[in-house]
């Protein structure tokens, strides 16, 4: 066996892997990396929650902070995603708001795009909804870990967010359905127009039409036209499918 190829992903002092390892291998990555914990991932990430199965083959803790990009993160690996294919999306965000907006994380997890953004950009506001307890927990604590004091996290289904017109750029950093939540949207973004982050897993043969008609069907229905669009490929995401974020920038009909 050579040892090289084993694959792992390492977030703090944990790494992460997708098959099982025998005990020579699990020597090898521990002595390599120092890590404290080894935890293999079941399945694929999945239901609303995006909460992974997991098996431990090395140590017990779960919980570590990652560092990236300058932001700290705090995660339990046995409790929520971390996902490393983002990384490039997680640094491209974080500057593109200003000290002038309020921005509307509308899926913040524990933070990924919120902190950086809130770090980087330094926004008024970001308000940052969450729907997952353990997520908002992890959240909530990597706000203070990163000294932030522009970030209002809420714990609940975004669609139940109470606050209309308020938001000068939005993230919808969430796949496979996305585009149910484009009316909410749309009822979240200032009445003057505003920029959507609105991310999609899509067909690369529709890659270029689908998420544009639906934003424009959406816009236009809430009494919003697609001013400007740029599709940003974030990483595959299947056979075929790319996971990817347009840029949208709207103004009101
Ligand atoms: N953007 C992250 C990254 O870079 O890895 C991934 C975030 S994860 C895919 C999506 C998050 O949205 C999860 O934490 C999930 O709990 C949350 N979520 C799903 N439905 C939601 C809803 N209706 N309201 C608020 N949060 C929701």
């Amino acid at each position: 066996m050579d040892f090289k190829k084993i694959k792992y992903q390492k977030i703090g002092d944990i790494l992460i892997v997708k098959k099982n390892l025998n005990d020579n291998e699990i020597d090898y990555l521990v002595n390599k990396t120092k890590c404290k914990t080894i935890v293999k991932y079941n399945t694929y990430i999945t239901g609303d929650l995006r909460t992974p199965k997991i098996k431990i083959l090395h140590g017990s803790e779960t919980e570590t902070i990652n560092k990236e990009h300058g932001c700290l993160f705090k995660i339990d690996v046995s409790k929520i995603m971390w996902s490393m294919g983002n990384l490039e999306e997680r640094k491209r965000i974080s500057t593109l708001s200003n000290s002038e907006e309020i921005v509307v994380d509308m899926f913040a997890g524990i933070g990924y795009f919120t902190i950086p953004i809130a770090k980087y950009s330094n926004p008024k506001t970001i308000y940052a909804l969450e729907l997952n307890p353990d997520s908002y927990y992890y959240l909530s604590e990597n706000i203070k870990l990163n000294k932030l004091d522009n970030v209002v996290p809420i714990l609940g289904d975004n669609r139940d967010f109470s606050l209309k017109n308020v938001a000068d750029r939005i993230s919808m950093g969430y796949v496979l359905k996305t585009h149910k939540f484009l009316d909410k949207a749309f009822e979240i973004l200032k009445r003057d127009g505003g920029v959507i982050h609105y991310h999609e897993t899509v067909h690369e043969n529709i890659l270029e039409s689908r998420p544009i008609e639906r934003l424009k069907y959406h816009s236009e229905k809430n009494g919003y036209k697609l001013d400007e669009y740029k599709i940003n490929k974030i990483k595959k995401y299947s056979p075929g499918v790319w996971h990817i974020v347009v840029d949208a920038e709207f103004s009101k009909i």
